[in-house]
C-alpha cells in the first residue's frame, strides 16, 4: 500500500459514534473525501446505482476538503487534530475513519501515527479495497459493488435495509461471534421511513442473530 504524503480530508469532528456495536461512544470522526460508488453529484446518482445501490440514497457530503477542520492534511497534521478534539482524558482516543470510502485514501502511515497516541482506530468501509491493519472493521456492503476485503478483518457488519439486497449473504462467511446489525434506509420520508424500520424489526424477528442499529446521531441532532 502506497504511502502519501497529505490525505484528502472532507472533515473532523468530535461526536458520539450513533452505529453499530460501538453506538453512544465519545469518538473523533475522520470522513475522508471521495467514494468509489457515487461521484457525490446529483446528477451522477442514477448512472452511479450501477456500481453500488448506495448512490440511489446517500445522504453524505464527501466530496472535496472543504469541511471542518478539512484539507489536504499530513498523518500529524490528522493526529493533531484528533488530540485538540479530543482533549485531556485519560482515556485515549477512539478514531472513527469513514468517508466516502476511507480504503482509497489511508495507509500504514496515517494508521500507526494515529496508533502511536493509543488511539483505537476504527474504520467505516464498502468493503471494496484492502485496508491497512486498524482496531475495528465495520463493513457496511454496497452491492453490486464486491467486497475484496478479507472477511477475517471484518469486526461488525452492518447492513441497510432494504435496499435491493439480501444482507444474509454477507453474514454467511462470517462466524457468529462477529456481530451483526441491519439498520433502516433512512429516507426524507417520514411514512417510507416507519415501513423501513418496520421492516429492520421483522427481520430480526426472523434471524435473531442480527441487532437493530438505528442512527443514534441522527436522532439525537449530533453531527
Ligand atoms: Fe455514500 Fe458510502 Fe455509498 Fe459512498 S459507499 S455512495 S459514501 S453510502
Amino acid at each position: 500500500m502506497k504511502t502519501r504524503l497529505f490525505y484528502p480530508i472532507k472533515e473532523i469532528f468530535l461526536t458520539l459514534q450513533g452505529e453499530g456495536a460501538h453506538a453512544g461512544a465519545r469518538a473523533v470522526f475522520v470522513r475522508t473525501s471521495g467514494c468509489n460508488v457515487w461521484s457525490g453529484r446529483e446528477q451522477d446518482r442514477e448512472r452511479d446505482t450501477k456500481k453500488g445501490c448506495c448512490a440511489a440514497w446517500c445522504d453524505t457530503d464527501f466530496n472535496g476538503t472543504n469541511g471542518v477542520n478539512g484539507g489536504k492534511l499530513s498523518a500529524l497534521q490528522i493526529r493533531d487534530t484528533v488530540v485538540k478534539l479530543w482533549g485531556e482524558r485519560e482515556q485515549a482516543p477512539m478514531v472513527v475513519i469513514s468517508g466516502g470510502e476511507p480504503g482509497l485514501v489511508i495507509d500504514d502511515t496515517l494508521v500507526l501515527t494515529l496508533q502511536n497516541i493509543g488511539a483505537d482506530v476504527h474504520v467505516e468501509t464498502n468493503g471494496s479495497q484492502q485496508l491497512p491493519d486498524v482496531d475495528w472493521v465495520t463493513l457496511s456492503p454496497k452491492p453490486p459493488m464486491g467486497v475484496k476485503l478479507n472477511m477475517l478483518a471484518i469486526n461488525e457488519l452492518k447492513c441497510i435495509y432494504p435496499a435491493g439486497f439480501d444482507p444474509l449473504t454477507y453474514a454467511s462467511p462470517l462466524p457468529l461471534s462477529i456481530p451483526r446489525f441491519i439498520q433502516p434506509l433512512d429516507s426524507k420520508d417520514p411514512v417510507t421511513n416507519a415501513a423501513n424500520a418496520e421492516a429492520c424489526i421483522e427481520f430480526v424477528h426472523r434471524n435473531p442473530e442480527w441487532r437493530l442499529s438505528t442512527q443514534l446521531h441522527k436522532t439525537l441532532g449530533l453531527q
